[in-house]
């Protein structure tokens, strides 16, 4: 058979068609690992301030377009204006294809953030998405393990009922490029050894005892991180019959890393927070039991 392939000449008509598919994905393997391609699609940017008179029209528009209600109207009486949920978006672009002029997606993904109101934006005041890069992210994390912990940081995995595309950049950080495990983060097979429950999905309601047993299981202080818009908010599954609409509904969260799914980077700096939250949880224990 595998002559027969050669004898079709199989394998070069495929290497010859990668080679010309003008793809770039990494122009230089060894300097440009950094680089995010620009079709990587990373957040929603409202490019301009949009005009009061012009956001009724606008957002009615968006809105019907948004699959997952990230986008909303805002009226206050000092403004209106659109606001954008980062919980609840998918990057599915139709609000791009929608207004043009006013919105587009940029390959720098979201900020992890401690609570879910810190992911609302306006169209009048969106913050600036300041990214450091995998390097510095990484040289930060390891400094803070061991100034924080003095020891290594053990993750447990909890897939609620991922599509498992989040389970794919999960796995990311294992291989050679993000290599976690040098910076003493480890992945462990039990919630019983686990400093933080790193859980993908919306939470199916399949799901939703197993992750309040794992929650259980933790030892305290304990960290949660939703990773993923369908962990976030429920995402594309939504809160639904099957779905419980966001693994806060189960379970209390500390870190919110949003993205459809996010990227290794993403997960990195959700875990600096992670890192930053574990001092004071620890504390709040010791307080708890002096009591
Ligand atoms: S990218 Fe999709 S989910 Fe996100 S705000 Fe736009 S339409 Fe909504
Ligand atoms: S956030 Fe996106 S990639 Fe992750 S589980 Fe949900 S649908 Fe899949």
């Amino acid at each position: 058979m595998i002559r027969n392939i050669l004898k079709k000449g199989i394998f070069a008509k495929t290497s010859r068609d990668i080679l010309n598919s003008k793809v770039e994905t990494i122009r230089n393997l060894l300097e440009d690992t950094d680089v995010i391609p620009t079709n990587y699609r990373g957040s929603v940017i409202f490019t301009k301030p949009v005009e009061q008179s012009a956001t009724e029209g606008i957002a009615a528009a968006l809105t019907d377009v948004c699959a997952t209600k990230a986008l909303s109207i805002k009226a206050t009486p000092e403004e209106t204006c659109i606001t954008l949920d980062r919980s609840k978006c998918i990057l599915c672009g139709r609000c791009r294809e929608t207004a043009p002029d006013l919105i587009v997606i940029g390959n720098k993904f979201n900020p992890p953030v401690k609570s879910k109101p810190e992911m609302i934006v306006s169209s009048t005041a969106q913050a600036q998405l300041a990214q450091k890069s995998v390097e510095e992210t990484r040289i930060e994390l390891k400094t803070r393990l061991q100034r924080t912990l003095g020891r290594s940081l053990a993750v447990r995995e909890v897939d609620s009922g991922s599509c498992n595309g989040c389970e794919v950049e999960v796995t990311a950080l294992n291989n050679p490029y993000y290599d976690i495990e040098r910076f003493g983060i480890y992945f462990v097979a039990s919630p019983r050894h686990a400093d933080v429950l790193l859980v993908t999905g919306p939470s199916s309601r399949n799901m939703e005892i197993a992750l309040q047993r794992t929650y259980k299981a933790t030892p305290e202080p304990k960290i949660v991180i939703a990773v993923g818009t369908c962990a976030c908010s429920g995402g594309i599954f939504g809160d639904t019959y099957a779905t419980t609409g966001g693994i806060d509904k189960v379970v209390p969260v500390d870190v919110y890393v949003s993205g459809c799914p996010p990227r290794p980077q993403a997960l990195l700096s959700g875990l600096l927070l992670a890192v930053d939250k574990l001092p004071s949880k620890a504390q709040s224990r010791i307080d708890k039991e002096k009591k």
